[in-house]
């Protein structure tokens, strides 16, 4: 089968609203055009930073603007009014984790994804608040990124390590070069050996393509270290809007081929199987 876990309903139009987002109509628009490309299994993970929920784990004054939604309306929205996996993409927030596992627990998620979009207060990909502000250099911002990447996934609170290289969101050609030179294996080390000795599933995600890096997250030697190291890949999108479902799934697989990946991760209720990989059926494209 095919997979598509990382999804939004919630569009970045700042006229989205929990009314508009969270309706059966809007994850069906997801459904239909996951159905035109023969994904299977989908589930939705919002970001947690719009869950008023949110602002007991941090109070970044980004998260503070963003936090509306309530985390339980959402959940009984997915459960009760789609048939739609659930899940959730929460930041990794150093010291916070008994705070995170108390919010993720006491939910039936069916799988939770773990993103570091933040080293301390600034942003990876944002141009506020943004880390490459901070006066670091690039390789320490390398550094410690890979490092985080690597203590969530031994934080055992993610089924999920999702866009595993988002420090590269810039790409190589931003002028103030964002990107360290040579070989940067050396960078994805630390992050690899936390995936690898936690057991947690590694994100192959096509969003990086849709953004400045112009590549798929992880690059293709972060994700053959993985593969290496035997952790399950789970495939997803990063879609924002249904449009994006399954997007550059193409490009997705001809990498998976290339490793010899041959099962993605299915998830349910936190529980982790592995299915051969491949497209359905594929529906007619609506008219
Ligand atoms: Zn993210
Ligand atoms: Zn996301």
């Amino acid at each position: 089968m095919l997979t598509d876990y990382h999804l939004h309903l919630r569009a970045d139009d700042p006229d989205a609203t929990p009314a508009n987002s969270f309706t059966p109509a809007n994850a069906e628009r997801y459904r239909a055009a996951a159905g035109e490309r023969g994904i299977a299994e989908l589930g939705v993970s919002e970001h947690i930073y719009r869950f008023t929920q949110a602002l007991e784990l941090w109070r970044h004054p980004l998260w503070q603007e963003f936090a509306r939604d309530d985390i339980d309306q959402y959940c009984a929205f997915v459960r009760e009014q789609t048939d739609l996996r659930l899940g959730v993409e929460a930041d990794f927030i150093p010291g916070g984790e008994e705070r995170i596992a108390t919010l993720l627990g006491a939910r039936d998620f069916d799988y939770v994804v773990g993103s570091v979009h933040f080293l301390r207060d600034g942003a990876l990909d944002m141009d506020a608040y943004s880390v490459w502000d901070s006066g670091r250099s690039v390789e320490d911002i390398w550094r410690r990124y890979f490092e985080t990447v690597g203590e969530s996934a031994r934080s055992g609170l993610f089924d999920i390590i999702s866009h595993p290289d988002l420090v590269k969101y810039w790409g190589p050609s931003h002028p103030q070069g964002r990107r360290p030179d040579g070989d940067l294996r050396r960078y994805y080390e630390v992050a690899v050996e936390g995936i690898a000795e936690s057991g947690v599933a590694v994100e192959l995600s096509t969003a990086g393509l849709r953004k400045p890096a112009g590549e798929m997250y992880p690059a293709p030697a972060f994700l053959q270290m993985c593969v290496e190291a035997d952790v399950p890949v789970a495939l997803s999108s990063d879609a924002h809007r249904a449009e994006d479902v399954g997007a550059d799934y193409d490009r997705a697989l001809e990498l998976l081929a290339q490793l010899g990946v041959e099962q993605l991760s299915v998830f349910e209720r936190r529980v982790r199987r592995l299915e051969p990989l491949g497209a359905g059926e594929k529906s007619e494209l609506a008219t």
